[in-house]
Protein backbone atom coordinates (compact mmCIF):
# COMPACT_ATOMS: atom_id res chain seq x y z
CA UNK A 1 0.00 0.00 0.00
CA UNK A 2 1.53 2.94 -0.77
CA UNK A 3 1.21 5.96 1.74
CA UNK A 4 -0.56 8.21 -0.40
CA UNK A 5 -3.27 5.35 0.58
CA UNK A 6 -2.72 5.06 3.73
CA UNK A 7 -3.38 8.90 4.19
CA UNK A 8 -6.64 8.80 2.83
CA UNK A 9 -8.61 7.33 6.47
CA UNK A 10 -6.43 9.75 8.35
CA UNK A 11 -7.64 12.96 6.04
CA UNK A 12 -11.50 11.87 6.20
CA UNK A 13 -11.22 11.36 10.40
CA UNK A 14 -10.04 14.52 10.21
CA UNK A 15 -12.61 15.77 7.60
CA UNK A 16 -15.61 14.33 9.93
CA UNK A 17 -14.26 15.92 13.20
CA UNK A 18 -14.26 19.44 11.39
CA UNK A 19 -17.68 19.29 9.81
CA UNK A 20 -19.27 17.21 13.50
CA UNK A 21 -17.66 20.72 14.84
CA UNK A 22 -18.84 22.86 11.76
CA UNK A 23 -22.39 21.53 12.73
CA UNK A 24 -22.11 23.20 16.16
CA UNK A 25 -20.85 26.58 14.88
CA UNK A 26 -23.85 26.42 11.97
CA UNK A 27 -26.87 27.77 14.21
CA UNK A 28 -24.73 30.48 15.60
CA UNK A 29 -26.64 34.22 14.38
CA UNK A 30 -23.39 35.91 13.83
CA UNK A 31 -22.70 39.08 12.14
CA UNK A 32 -19.60 41.88 12.09
CA UNK A 33 -20.05 42.54 16.11
CA UNK A 34 -22.37 41.14 19.12
CA UNK A 35 -23.24 37.87 20.82
CA UNK A 36 -23.08 35.64 17.86
CA UNK A 37 -19.36 36.39 17.09
CA UNK A 38 -18.57 36.35 20.54
CA UNK A 39 -19.78 32.88 21.14
CA UNK A 40 -18.39 31.70 17.81
CA UNK A 41 -15.02 33.16 19.07
CA UNK A 42 -15.61 31.61 22.73
CA UNK A 43 -16.32 28.10 20.81
CA UNK A 44 -12.82 28.18 18.55
CA UNK A 45 -11.59 29.28 22.08
CA UNK A 46 -12.26 25.83 23.37
CA UNK A 47 -10.40 24.24 20.50
CA UNK A 48 -7.18 26.33 20.45
CA UNK A 49 -5.83 29.25 23.18
CA UNK A 50 -7.35 32.09 21.52
CA UNK A 51 -7.34 35.84 22.66
CA UNK A 52 -10.33 37.59 22.07
CA UNK A 53 -9.85 41.25 21.37
CA UNK A 54 -12.75 44.17 21.85
CA UNK A 55 -12.41 47.31 20.03
CA UNK A 56 -15.22 50.14 20.63
CA UNK A 57 -17.50 51.39 18.65
CA UNK A 58 -16.72 54.34 16.68
CA UNK A 59 -12.92 54.00 17.10
CA UNK A 60 -11.24 55.16 13.67
CA UNK A 61 -9.83 52.46 12.14
CA UNK A 62 -8.04 53.58 8.63
CA UNK A 63 -10.62 55.09 6.64
CA UNK A 64 -13.38 53.29 8.59
CA UNK A 65 -15.46 53.60 11.85
CA UNK A 66 -16.08 50.47 13.60
CA UNK A 67 -19.97 50.14 14.00
CA UNK A 68 -22.47 50.17 16.88
CA UNK A 69 -22.77 46.35 17.58
CA UNK A 70 -25.71 44.46 16.81
CA UNK A 71 -28.15 42.05 18.69
CA UNK A 72 -30.78 40.09 17.85
CA UNK A 73 -33.72 38.46 20.12
CA UNK A 74 -36.56 37.73 17.43
CA UNK A 75 -37.91 38.35 14.49
CA UNK A 76 -40.92 37.47 12.52
CA UNK A 77 -43.81 38.48 9.76
CA UNK A 78 -46.85 36.79 11.28
CA UNK A 79 -50.43 36.99 10.38
CA UNK A 80 -53.33 38.58 12.63
CA UNK A 81 -53.72 35.42 14.27
CA UNK A 82 -50.10 35.25 15.69
CA UNK A 83 -49.33 32.87 12.93
CA UNK A 84 -45.52 33.15 12.16
CA UNK A 85 -45.05 33.17 8.06
CA UNK A 86 -40.95 34.32 8.32
CA UNK A 87 -39.56 33.42 11.92
CA UNK A 88 -35.52 34.15 12.41
CA UNK A 89 -36.04 31.64 14.92
CA UNK A 90 -36.65 29.15 12.12
CA UNK A 91 -33.36 30.45 10.28
CA UNK A 92 -30.89 33.10 11.02
CA UNK A 93 -30.89 34.22 7.04
CA UNK A 94 -34.73 35.22 7.42
CA UNK A 95 -33.93 38.28 8.75
CA UNK A 96 -31.07 40.72 6.77
CA UNK A 97 -28.15 41.25 8.91
CA UNK A 98 -27.96 44.45 10.88
CA UNK A 99 -32.04 44.99 10.42
CA UNK A 100 -32.58 48.03 12.65
CA UNK A 101 -35.61 47.31 15.00
CA UNK A 102 -39.39 47.17 13.60
CA UNK A 103 -42.66 46.76 15.45
CA UNK A 104 -45.39 47.50 12.63
CA UNK A 105 -48.40 46.83 10.81
CA UNK A 106 -47.88 46.50 7.13
CA UNK A 107 -49.44 45.37 4.19
CA UNK A 108 -47.98 43.16 1.30
CA UNK A 109 -47.62 46.13 -0.74
CA UNK A 110 -45.65 48.25 2.16
CA UNK A 111 -43.58 45.05 3.30
CA UNK A 112 -42.61 44.02 -0.78
CA UNK A 113 -39.61 46.34 -0.69
CA UNK A 114 -38.20 45.10 2.46
CA UNK A 115 -38.67 41.33 1.05
CA UNK A 116 -35.74 39.88 -0.78
CA UNK A 117 -36.02 36.58 -2.32
CA UNK A 118 -34.28 34.54 -5.28
CA UNK A 119 -36.70 33.96 -8.11
CA UNK A 120 -34.09 31.27 -9.65
CA UNK A 121 -33.29 28.86 -6.67
CA UNK A 122 -37.55 29.57 -5.04
CA UNK A 123 -36.95 27.48 -2.22
CA UNK A 124 -33.58 29.23 -0.87
CA UNK A 125 -33.23 31.65 1.16
CA UNK A 126 -31.36 34.54 0.72
CA UNK A 127 -28.45 36.13 2.62
CA UNK A 128 -28.32 40.10 3.54
CA UNK A 129 -26.78 42.75 5.14
CA UNK A 130 -27.13 46.24 5.67
CA UNK A 131 -24.13 46.61 8.11
CA UNK A 132 -23.56 50.32 7.13
CA UNK A 133 -26.48 51.77 5.93
CA UNK A 134 -29.40 51.93 8.55
CA UNK A 135 -32.24 50.20 7.27
CA UNK A 136 -33.83 46.67 8.16
CA UNK A 137 -35.76 43.48 5.67
CA UNK A 138 -36.53 39.98 5.63
CA UNK A 139 -35.26 37.34 3.10
CA UNK A 140 -37.09 34.03 2.44
CA UNK A 141 -38.18 31.44 0.07
CA UNK A 142 -39.94 32.83 -3.40
CA UNK A 143 -42.54 30.26 -3.13
CA UNK A 144 -43.34 31.66 0.72
CA UNK A 145 -43.40 35.11 -0.73
CA UNK A 146 -46.19 33.73 -4.07
CA UNK A 147 -48.34 32.17 -0.50
CA UNK A 148 -47.98 34.99 1.83
CA UNK A 149 -51.55 37.15 0.30
CA UNK A 150 -52.10 40.31 0.59
CA UNK A 151 -51.74 40.72 4.30
CA UNK A 152 -51.81 43.03 6.54
CA UNK A 153 -48.87 41.63 8.78
CA UNK A 154 -47.45 42.22 12.08
CA UNK A 155 -43.89 42.70 11.73
CA UNK A 156 -41.27 42.74 14.74
CA UNK A 157 -37.73 42.99 14.34
CA UNK A 158 -36.52 42.91 18.09
CA UNK A 159 -32.82 43.93 17.48
CA UNK A 160 -30.82 46.45 19.08
CA UNK A 161 -27.70 48.88 17.73
CA UNK A 162 -25.61 50.31 20.14
CA UNK A 163 -22.15 51.09 21.02
CA UNK A 164 -20.21 48.13 22.33
CA UNK A 165 -17.34 46.29 20.54
CA UNK A 166 -15.80 44.91 17.32
CA UNK A 167 -14.44 41.42 18.86
CA UNK A 168 -11.94 39.32 17.21
CA UNK A 169 -9.51 36.31 17.82
CA UNK A 170 -5.92 36.15 17.77
CA UNK A 171 -4.07 32.96 18.33
CA UNK A 172 0.29 33.68 18.47
CA UNK A 173 2.22 30.64 17.93
CA UNK A 174 5.81 31.03 18.57
CA UNK A 175 8.19 29.83 16.01
CA UNK A 176 11.84 29.85 16.00
CA UNK A 177 11.98 33.12 13.63
CA UNK A 178 10.38 36.06 14.60
CA UNK A 179 9.03 36.26 11.05
CA UNK A 180 5.48 35.54 11.15
CA UNK A 181 2.88 33.29 8.63
CA UNK A 182 -0.63 34.68 8.97
CA UNK A 183 -3.31 32.62 8.79
CA UNK A 184 -6.43 34.46 8.29
CA UNK A 185 -10.54 34.24 8.40
CA UNK A 186 -13.44 35.37 8.19
CA UNK A 187 -16.15 34.82 11.09
CA UNK A 188 -18.97 37.57 10.37
CA UNK A 189 -21.39 35.06 8.45
CA UNK A 190 -24.78 33.41 10.17
CA UNK A 191 -25.58 30.00 8.98
CA UNK A 192 -23.39 29.57 6.00
CA UNK A 193 -21.25 26.35 5.51
CA UNK A 194 -19.07 27.18 2.81
CA UNK A 195 -18.27 30.73 3.05
CA UNK A 196 -16.93 31.10 6.96
CA UNK A 197 -17.45 27.72 8.49
CA UNK A 198 -15.21 25.93 6.36
CA UNK A 199 -12.43 28.00 6.76
CA UNK A 200 -12.69 28.59 10.61
CA UNK A 201 -12.65 25.15 10.81
CA UNK A 202 -9.25 24.33 8.70
CA UNK A 203 -7.72 27.23 9.85
CA UNK A 204 -8.62 25.60 14.04
CA UNK A 205 -7.41 22.57 12.19
CA UNK A 206 -4.19 23.90 11.33
CA UNK A 207 -3.51 25.58 14.71
CA UNK A 208 -4.46 22.64 16.74
CA UNK A 209 -1.09 20.70 14.29
CA UNK A 210 1.25 23.46 14.70
CA UNK A 211 0.82 23.56 18.46
CA UNK A 212 1.28 20.22 18.57
CA UNK A 213 4.12 20.00 16.16
CA UNK A 214 7.50 19.72 18.31
CA UNK A 215 9.35 22.60 16.16
CA UNK A 216 8.04 25.31 13.98
CA UNK A 217 10.26 27.61 12.30
CA UNK A 218 8.13 30.69 11.81
CA UNK A 219 5.68 32.04 14.25
CA UNK A 220 2.42 31.60 13.13
CA UNK A 221 -0.55 34.30 13.70
CA UNK A 222 -4.29 32.81 13.71
CA UNK A 223 -6.77 35.88 13.04
CA UNK A 224 -10.68 34.98 13.38
CA UNK A 225 -11.82 38.55 12.17
CA UNK A 226 -15.11 39.77 10.64
CA UNK A 227 -14.84 40.14 6.71
CA UNK A 228 -13.03 43.47 5.96
CA UNK A 229 -13.54 45.95 9.08
CA UNK A 230 -12.31 42.99 11.24
CA UNK A 231 -8.72 42.68 9.54
CA UNK A 232 -8.77 46.28 8.98
CA UNK A 233 -9.43 46.82 12.80
CA UNK A 234 -6.66 44.20 13.31
CA UNK A 235 -3.92 46.08 11.00
CA UNK A 236 -5.02 49.51 12.84
CA UNK A 237 -4.23 48.28 15.90
CA UNK A 238 -1.19 46.60 15.10
CA UNK A 239 1.33 48.28 12.96
CA UNK A 240 4.17 46.96 14.92
CA UNK A 241 2.84 43.45 13.97
CA UNK A 242 2.12 43.45 10.69
CA UNK A 243 5.57 44.52 9.14
CA UNK A 244 6.63 41.11 10.61
CA UNK A 245 4.15 38.88 7.83
CA UNK A 246 6.53 37.31 5.39
CA UNK A 247 4.01 34.93 4.14
CA UNK A 248 -0.27 34.41 4.44
CA UNK A 249 -3.19 32.76 3.75
CA UNK A 250 -6.81 33.68 3.95
CA UNK A 251 -8.50 30.97 4.37
CA UNK A 252 -12.36 30.41 3.10
CA UNK A 253 -15.04 28.14 0.81
CA UNK A 254 -12.73 24.95 1.75
CA UNK A 255 -15.80 22.84 0.72
CA UNK A 256 -18.55 23.28 -1.51
CA UNK A 257 -18.04 21.43 -5.06
CA UNK A 258 -14.93 22.08 -7.05
CA UNK A 259 -11.08 22.09 -6.99
CA UNK A 260 -8.71 23.84 -5.22
CA UNK A 261 -8.30 27.17 -6.26
CA UNK A 262 -5.47 29.60 -4.82
CA UNK A 263 -5.17 32.81 -6.00
CA UNK A 264 -2.25 34.75 -6.30
CA UNK A 265 -0.71 37.84 -3.99
CA UNK A 266 -0.76 41.01 -5.64
CA UNK A 267 3.15 40.75 -6.48
CA UNK A 268 1.78 36.95 -7.77
CA UNK A 269 5.51 35.67 -7.23
CA UNK A 270 5.93 35.64 -3.64
CA UNK A 271 7.17 32.83 -1.97
CA UNK A 272 3.27 31.78 -0.82
CA UNK A 273 2.45 32.01 -4.44
CA UNK A 274 5.02 29.14 -5.54
CA UNK A 275 4.65 27.04 -1.95
CA UNK A 276 0.92 27.08 -3.07
CA UNK A 277 1.34 26.20 -6.94
CA UNK A 278 2.99 23.80 -6.08
CA UNK A 279 0.53 22.12 -4.10
CA UNK A 280 -2.56 23.17 -6.13
CA UNK A 281 -0.82 22.43 -9.32
CA UNK A 282 -0.84 18.67 -8.21
CA UNK A 283 -4.02 18.86 -6.72
CA UNK A 284 -5.77 19.11 -10.22
CA UNK A 285 -6.41 22.68 -8.72
CA UNK A 286 -6.15 26.15 -10.48
CA UNK A 287 -4.26 29.33 -9.76
CA UNK A 288 -5.56 32.43 -10.37
CA UNK A 289 -3.85 36.06 -10.28
CA UNK A 290 -4.44 39.22 -7.62
CA UNK A 291 -7.59 41.08 -7.96
CA UNK A 292 -8.47 43.79 -5.63
CA UNK A 293 -12.13 41.99 -5.44
CA UNK A 294 -12.73 38.94 -2.81
CA UNK A 295 -12.16 38.42 1.21
CA UNK A 296 -9.34 39.90 3.35
CA UNK A 297 -6.50 39.09 1.18
CA UNK A 298 -7.67 42.43 -0.08
CA UNK A 299 -6.94 44.46 2.82
CA UNK A 300 -3.54 42.57 3.43
CA UNK A 301 -2.79 43.64 0.16
CA UNK A 302 -3.36 46.78 -0.46
CA UNK A 303 -0.62 49.16 -1.39
CA UNK A 304 -0.29 50.37 2.48
CA UNK A 305 0.47 47.66 3.90
CA UNK A 306 1.68 45.52 1.13
CA UNK A 307 1.47 42.17 2.63
CA UNK A 308 2.24 38.65 0.74
CA UNK A 309 -0.70 36.97 1.71
CA UNK A 310 -2.61 34.83 -0.80
CA UNK A 311 -6.03 32.97 -0.68
CA UNK A 312 -6.77 29.43 -1.06
CA UNK A 313 -10.79 28.28 -1.46
CA UNK A 314 -12.36 25.97 -3.47
CA UNK A 315 -14.92 27.26 -6.37
CA UNK A 316 -14.63 31.11 -5.05
CA UNK A 317 -17.39 32.68 -4.03
CA UNK A 318 -20.27 34.08 -6.53
CA UNK A 319 -19.22 31.29 -8.54
CA UNK A 320 -21.41 28.50 -7.15
CA UNK A 321 -25.18 29.16 -6.70
CA UNK A 322 -26.19 27.95 -3.37
CA UNK A 323 -23.08 31.22 -2.62
CA UNK A 324 -24.59 33.37 0.10
CA UNK A 325 -27.88 31.31 -0.17
CA UNK A 326 -29.38 29.05 2.99
CA UNK A 327 -28.06 26.18 0.33
CA UNK A 328 -24.84 26.43 1.40
CA UNK A 329 -25.39 24.39 4.35
CA UNK A 330 -24.04 21.63 6.18
CA UNK A 331 -24.91 19.22 3.46
CA UNK A 332 -23.23 21.24 1.00
CA UNK A 333 -20.04 21.05 2.31
CA UNK A 334 -18.76 17.49 3.09
CA UNK A 335 -16.02 15.90 4.93
CA UNK A 336 -13.73 15.02 2.54
CA UNK A 337 -13.41 18.14 1.28
CA UNK A 338 -12.72 19.60 4.45
CA UNK A 339 -10.24 16.82 4.80
CA UNK A 340 -8.39 17.30 1.55
CA UNK A 341 -8.34 21.31 2.51
CA UNK A 342 -6.90 20.87 5.02
CA UNK A 343 -4.14 18.49 3.38
CA UNK A 344 -3.25 20.83 1.07
CA UNK A 345 -2.87 23.72 3.33
CA UNK A 346 -0.49 21.51 5.58
CA UNK A 347 1.91 20.95 2.67
CA UNK A 348 1.62 24.66 1.55
CA UNK A 349 2.74 24.92 5.21
CA UNK A 350 5.65 22.50 5.03
CA UNK A 351 6.88 23.43 1.87
CA UNK A 352 7.43 27.36 3.44
CA UNK A 353 8.52 25.73 7.04
CA UNK A 354 11.32 23.38 5.00
CA UNK A 355 12.26 25.76 1.88
CA UNK A 356 15.80 26.22 3.28
CA UNK A 357 18.90 26.55 0.23
CA UNK A 358 21.79 23.76 0.56
CA UNK A 359 25.55 23.99 -0.89
CA UNK A 360 26.75 20.91 -2.68
CA UNK A 361 29.78 19.56 -0.43
CA UNK A 362 31.05 17.73 -3.79
CA UNK A 363 30.63 20.10 -6.36
CA UNK A 364 33.04 18.96 -8.93
CA UNK A 365 31.00 16.37 -10.86
CA UNK A 366 28.72 14.44 -10.30
CA UNK A 367 29.91 12.65 -6.45
CA UNK A 368 29.79 8.81 -6.88
CA UNK A 369 26.40 7.73 -5.04
CA UNK A 370 27.33 4.19 -4.79
CA UNK A 371 29.57 4.47 -2.51
CA UNK A 372 27.91 5.55 -0.18
CA UNK A 373 25.12 3.17 -0.45
CA UNK A 374 22.48 5.95 -1.95
CA UNK A 375 22.28 4.25 -5.51
CA UNK A 376 20.02 1.65 -5.78
CA UNK A 377 20.32 -2.34 -6.08
CA UNK A 378 17.22 -2.84 -7.10
CA UNK A 379 15.18 -0.51 -9.95
CA UNK A 380 12.00 0.46 -10.48
CA UNK A 381 10.30 3.79 -10.29
CA UNK A 382 10.15 5.03 -7.36
CA UNK A 383 13.83 4.01 -6.89
CA UNK A 384 14.75 5.91 -9.78
CA UNK A 385 12.88 8.59 -8.75
CA UNK A 386 14.50 8.53 -5.50
CA UNK A 387 18.32 9.27 -7.70
CA UNK A 388 16.42 12.11 -9.38
CA UNK A 389 15.63 13.66 -6.62
CA UNK A 390 18.99 13.35 -5.27
CA UNK A 391 20.84 14.49 -9.22
CA UNK A 392 18.41 17.64 -9.38
CA UNK A 393 18.87 18.50 -5.69
CA UNK A 394 22.98 17.98 -6.06
CA UNK A 395 22.78 19.52 -9.45
CA UNK A 396 20.90 22.85 -8.06
CA UNK A 397 22.59 23.12 -4.92
CA UNK A 398 25.10 26.67 -5.37
CA UNK A 399 24.12 28.12 -2.51
CA UNK A 400 21.92 30.28 -4.18
CA UNK A 401 18.84 28.44 -5.27
CA UNK A 402 16.31 26.72 -2.42
CA UNK A 403 14.61 23.39 -2.53
CA UNK A 404 11.50 24.79 -4.10
CA UNK A 405 13.13 26.23 -7.11
CA UNK A 406 14.70 22.49 -7.50
CA UNK A 407 11.53 21.04 -7.35
CA UNK A 408 9.81 23.51 -9.81
CA UNK A 409 12.91 23.31 -12.57
CA UNK A 410 12.84 19.72 -11.53
CA UNK A 411 9.03 19.41 -11.53
CA UNK A 412 9.39 16.44 -8.95
CA UNK A 413 7.34 16.75 -6.07
CA UNK A 414 8.90 19.04 -2.96
CA UNK A 415 8.67 16.01 -0.51
CA UNK A 416 10.60 13.97 -2.76
CA UNK A 417 13.56 16.43 -3.19
CA UNK A 418 12.77 17.37 0.89
CA UNK A 419 13.80 13.35 1.01
CA UNK A 420 16.79 13.78 -1.55
CA UNK A 421 18.33 16.50 1.23
CA UNK A 422 17.76 14.24 4.48
CA UNK A 423 20.12 11.39 2.67
CA UNK A 424 22.58 13.52 0.93
CA UNK A 425 22.96 15.99 4.40
CA UNK A 426 23.56 11.82 5.81
CA UNK A 427 25.99 11.24 3.27
CA UNK A 428 27.94 14.79 4.08
CA UNK A 429 27.47 15.60 0.43
CA UNK A 430 25.04 18.92 1.21
CA UNK A 431 25.28 21.30 3.91
CA UNK A 432 22.56 23.94 4.57
CA UNK A 433 23.65 27.62 4.43
ZN1 LIG B 1 -19.55 35.86 2.17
Amino acid sequence: MSTFELAQPVATERGQAMHQWMAELYPICRSITGDGLRETLGLIGQQIPLEVKGVRSGTQVFDWTINDEWNVRDAYIADLDGHRLVDFRAHNLHLVNYSVPVRDRLSLEELRPHLHTLPEHPDWIPYRTTYYSRSWGFCLPHLRLETLGAGPFDVMIDTSLAPGELNYGELVIPGEEEAEVIISAHVCHPSLANDNLSGIAVATELAKALLAAGHRRYTYRFLFAPGTIGSIAWLSEHPDDWPRVRHGLVLTGLGGAGRLVYKRTRHGSRLIDRAAAHVVDRSGGEIRDYSPYGYDERQYNSVGFDLPVGRLSRTPHGEYPEYHTSADNLDFVTAEELGASYEAVWEIIQILERDRTYRNLSPYGEPQLGKRGLYPTVGGRAANDAVMAMLWTLGYSDGQHSLLHIAEVSALDFNSIDEAVGKLVGAHLLERI
